[in-house]
């Protein structure tokens, strides 16, 4: 039995464990990083760098849909999805290889196999024990199947990204990210999309404009959306897969059925209990504002934590912890408030801060919301043009943009530098005394002039929401 000792070991080689450790690397500690399966984890694996890949090719092939409205000829057959998921598979593959030689590089051990706690200072993998005097909980999520009749006919995220072949008529089921963008790009290729959702709209959790204008721009590109529907159960019939809810209502004719209805942590094979480690009946390890477990030494980051679940928030965690643990950083934490986000969706969403309910909750009513819907220029010689619509959610009296919500071509690139200004207090002034870059979409952000008086759920041409024209 070896028996090897450490400054710092993670569990898991996604985003948050090889932060933790290269960081660490870097300031001189002796590391190791233990991974079940493929360096790099869900992102890299069956996450963000799979899903921006297909994301493209939709994009592209949005993009020839609509080439001869503006005179280059371009007409697109059936996709070529052996390509596709080939080159993307290779692409992942030279990251693969690519993080096993930085890991090597630096000095980082790389332990291959599945780690399980033996005390609070030991893990075991493969019959090895190795021990630390830091080790960091990071082996994130994976997607529930629920248990209802037949669930095992459908497939997850990661079936999807297994798939070699495009099937033709396929359910999603689910209202969430994941949901809305496989059904994007799935329609974009060339499949016939339902997607199925539990909630009365898709998006919940986003500002309800999003949520509108997401599902009509996805009816529009011939998604069919049924929300309110509940899942519970799945057959195969002569036609295919059928979908039935709890009341009786059924969707049929489905090659494939995708399950999108969120992730579980992976705590259940870890023996956390052996090292006293406390884990919440949902399998997610409760850390404080640190990532310190409720044992001393013993820390977890990324989607294992509950927390924000997106990359850069693991790797800002990991790299956090290690500059407070071996580089005299005591307060060096993640700070969660103004976390910016996309969905990869068709049209894109970008959003940062609090919705408008959220705010209207918080600041009462010294909310000053500006919206704006418009046709972006990108569709201006289409005869299906998309809709962009933005909103500014402004709090106080001096107005301090608090959130900004966009749905719109490129609002996945917009959003970043906005989030700056955000997290720097920017007030609704210093957006107006900014120069708009034109012509753009995002110069709307900085041009907005028109106040909403009500709720703004979406921002439509059927003018159901009331206007001030703010000087
Ligand atoms: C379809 C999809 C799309 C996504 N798109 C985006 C996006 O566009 N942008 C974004 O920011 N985020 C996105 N995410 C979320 C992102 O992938 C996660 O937030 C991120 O990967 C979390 O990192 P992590 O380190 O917590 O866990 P992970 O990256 O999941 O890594 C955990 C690792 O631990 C390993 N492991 C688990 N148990 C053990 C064990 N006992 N022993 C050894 N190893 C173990 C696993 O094999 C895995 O490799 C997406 C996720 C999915 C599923």
């Amino acid at each position: 039995m070896h028996n090897q000792h450490y400054d710092l070991i993670a569990i898991g080689g996604g985003s948050g464990g090889l932060a933790v450790v290269e960081q660490a690397a870097r300031l001189g500690r002796k590391v190791a990083v233990i991974e079940a399966r493929r360096i790099g984890g869900t992102c890299v694996n069956n996450g963000c760098v799979p899903k921006k890949v297909m994301w493209y090719a939709a994009q592209l092939a949005h993009a020839v849909d609509s080439a001869s409205d503006f005179g280059v000829p371009a007409r697109r057959t059936s996709t070529d999805w052996r390509k596709l998921v080939t080159g993307r598979d290779e692409y992942i593959s030279n990251i693969n290889d690519y993080w096993n030689n930085h890991v090597e590089e630096n000095g980082i051990d790389h332990l291959t196999g599945h780690a399980r706690f033996v005390d609070a200072k030991t893990i075991e993998v493969n019959g090895n024990h190795y021990s630390a005097d830091h080790i960091v909980v990071a082996t994130g999520g994976q997607p529930i199947v629920p248990s209802v009749a037949g669930a095992e006919l459908g497939i997850t995220s990661d079936g999807f990204f297994a798939l070699r072949e495009q099937p033709q008529r396929v359910a999603i089921v689910g209202g969430g990210y994941i949901a809305v963008e496989l059904g994007g790009v799935l329609n974009a290729l060339g499949s016939s999309v339902t997607v199925i959702a539990m909630e009365d709209r898709l998006m919940e959790r986003f500002d309800p404009m999003i949520s509108a204008v997401l599902e009509s721009e996805m009816q529009r590109q011939g998604i069919r959306v049924q929300t309110g529907f509940q899942v519970a159960a799945l057959a195969r019939q002569t036609d295919g897969l059928a979908v039935a809810s709890a009341d009786d209502k059924r969707l049929s004719g489905f090659d494939s059925v995708i399950w999108a209805v969120g992730r579980s942590p992976n705590t259940h094979n870890l023996n956390l209990q052996a090292a006293g480690i406390e884990v919440m009946a949902s399998g997610i390890i409760p850390v404080d504002d640190y990532q310190n477990t409720n044992v001393s030494g013993i820390y977890a980051v990324g989607d294992i934590t509950g927390r924000v679940a997106l990359t850069p928030v693991a790797i800002a965690a990991g790299r956090r912890l290690a500059e407070r643990l071996f580089n005299k950083q005591s307060d060096s934490k993640v700070d969660y408030a103004n976390i910016p986000s996309v969905v990869f969706s068709h049209p894109p969403i970008g959003t940062v801060g609090m919705t408008e309910t959220e705010a209207r909750e918080r600041h009462d009513d010294e909310v000053t919301v500006y919206a704006s819907e418009f046709t972006p220029m990108r569709d201006a010689l289409s005869a299906h043009g998309s809709v962009t619509a933005m909103k500014l959610v402004c709090a106080g009296q001096e107005q301090r943009v608090v959130g900004i919500h966009v749905i719109g071509d490129n609002a996945d690139e917009m959003l970043q530098g906005f989030a700056v200004a955000v997290k720097m207090g920017a007030t609704k002034a210093d957006f107006d005394s900014t120069i708009a870059i034109h012509p753009s979409s995002a110069e709307e952000l900085v041009t907005m002039k028109t106040a909403v008086l009500e709720e703004a759920s979406s921002v439509n041409a059927d003018h159901d929401v009331e206007w001030l024209e703010a000087g």
